[in-house]
């Protein structure tokens, strides 16, 4: 570690390593050959207290590439466990991700600030520890995108080339994202220690996710169970989320699930265009266990993982941990279909759920399906349609079977009208709700190849902008929007890793 003071850089304050250290590994970012800056979020970098100014300057860059260490920045790799497509991996950690501390932004929260592709740690078994460029700029392009549309998630500090070739199954330009993180804590961070019986260590790590993340647990009558409970709470929501915007992580292992709610480790994830619940655009995830559809069934799956984790703290006799546990659990399903249905019925332009209602979903999921329907543009379509019926042919237009669209229109025409709103507040929030804009495979294929084979990284400039505002309509960004031809169809995604 080189340890070179970089005043005005920022300000670190590390409660992870603190923890004993069998929590985590120190370690030093490898060093670059020749770092280059491909990107700087200057709002997140304000948010966090720091200067972009000095962060686009080469001694931010020397900081952003972990060339620099900067005062109080304790670099460590965290260790945990997981299972992956169901399988437990009793050992996983970072293996190519470097902590570099933690950092309050203006609200005084606390973030993680990491170095996602930083090098070989103690936990990166046989891999680099590097990241290729195309990854580094999806997971910039998709978090930015969750955090525009109010998704909890992770976030993209910044994009940096590291001026090494790396090795995969071609020579790839290698490069590393600065990512922000309320924490990096994952479920099978929790694993890790249950997996040793270690109880102490899952205490102690559940109180420091309690401190940090869940305060009000600490007062309730069974801290655990309410940690838990947090914990489920929170991922029923993001995961309601995520169907409603058509995301599909695509790796949900119980390693890249994060217990603070937030979106994480950005992989193989997409968006779909066409509605299909059965939609799988991973590699290798053959099965489907990651299915669109199937998002709900695997974050309960996870849950239920980190439950097991945490009964020893839950009660002392085991039968009473258990039933507690499963109470806990038995929450997740009410509350995410709590979430789901007050989501539709927001996209639909409705403002409370009314009888019928579900039913009226139902059967416009299932029309979508029947008629490959584009998810985004459908519910988009549905908000200038609200105003008159002239505008119900784009609608229309989407369907396999215009026809069946006609129907559909009907009905929701029909409940529309039981709405006491007016028109056109009903249209702005449903333009506010049902994005214009997602990052679209085909878009974002098509920027990772430009980056990678010409250097070029204007388009990616380009859609980070249309998409930083999904919900304005950009006339003259229009073929932003539009779904993949025959021909641009991204039929699978991969990791990268
Ligand atoms: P992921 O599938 O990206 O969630 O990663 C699963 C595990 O593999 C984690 O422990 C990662 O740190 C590790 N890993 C992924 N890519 C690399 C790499 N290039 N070098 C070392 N470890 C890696
Ligand atoms: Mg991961």
């Amino acid at each position: 570690m080189k340890g070179i003071a970089v005043p005005p850089g920022p300000t670190f304050d590390n409660s992870y390593a603190r923890l004993p250290d069998r929590f985590f590994a120190r370690v030093a970012p490898a060093p670059f050959a020749a770092p280059a800056l491909i990107k700087l979020n200057t709002g997140l970098a304000d948010a966090l207290q720091l200067d972009a100014d000095w962060l686009a300057d080469a001694k931010g860059l020397a900081f952003l590439s972990g060339q620099t260490i900067a005062p109080g920045s304790e670099p460590l790799a965290m260790a945990y466990a997981g299972h992956q497509f169901g399988n437990f991996v009793p050992q996983l950690g970072d293996g190519r991700a470097v902590m570099l501390g933690e950092v309050l932004d203006r609200e005084g929260r606390r973030f993680d600030m990491q170095l996602k592709g930083g090098g070989r740690t103690p936990f990166s078994r046989g891999g680099d520890g590097r990241a290729a460029l195309g990854p580094v700029l999806r997971e910039y392009i998709v978090s930015e995108f969750m955090a525009a549309i109010g998704v909890p998630t992770t976030r993209a500090l910044a994009a940096v080339a590291t001026g090494e070739p790396i090795y995969r199954e071609t020579m790839l330009p290698g490069a590393l994202l600065v990512r922000v993180a309320s924490s990096h804590i994952r479920v099978g961070t929790f694993q890790f220690f249950a997996a040793r019986q270690d109880t102490d260590g899952v205490r102690t790590l559940a109180d420091h996710v309690i401190a940090r993340h869940y305060p009000k647990a600490r007062e309730a009558e069974q801290p655990y169970r309410a940690l838990l409970e947090a914990v489920i709470g929170a991922q029923a929501q993001l995961v309601a989320r995520w169907l409603l915007v058509g995301f599909i992580h695509g790796v949900m292992n119980t390693d890249n699930m994060a217990v603070s709610g937030e979106t994480i480790d950005y992989g193989p994830c997409a968006f779909m265009d066409t509605y299909d619940p059965a939609t799988v655009y991973s590699s290798i995830d053959r099965m489907g266990r990651y299915a669109y559809a199937n998002q709900p069934n695997i974050a309960l799956w996870n849950l239920t993982r980190l439950a097991e984790t945490l009964l020893p703290l839950i009660d002392t006799e085991e039968d009473k941990a258990i039933a507690i546990a499963q109470d806990a659990l038995g929450t997740f399903e009410p509350q995410f279909t709590q979430a789901h249905r007050s989501g539709v019925i927001a996209k639909l332009g409705l403002t409370a759920v009314r009888e019928g209602d579900a039913e009226l979903a139902q059967e416009i999921f299932a029309e979508l399906a029947r008629n490959q329907v584009d998810f985004t543009l459908f519910f988009r379509r549905l908000s200038a349609a609200i105003e008159s019926g002239a505008a119900d042919e784009p609608v229309r237009s989407l369907f396999v079977d215009p026809t069946a669209a006609d129907a559909l229109l009907a009905r929701w025409r029909e409940r529309l009208a039981q709405e006491p709103e007016d028109i056109q507040i009903r249209r702005a929030r449903m333009d506010r709700t049902n994005p214009a804009f997602i990052p679209r495979n085909h878009r974002i294929e098509a920027v990772i190849a430009a980056a990678t084979e010409n250097e070029d990284f204007a388009p990616f400039e380009e859609l980070l902008g249309v998409l930083s505002r999904p919900f304005d309509d950009q006339p003259e960004h229009a073929n932003y929007a539009q779904p993949p031809l025959e021909h641009e169809r991204v039929l699978a995604t991969f990791c990268g890793t």
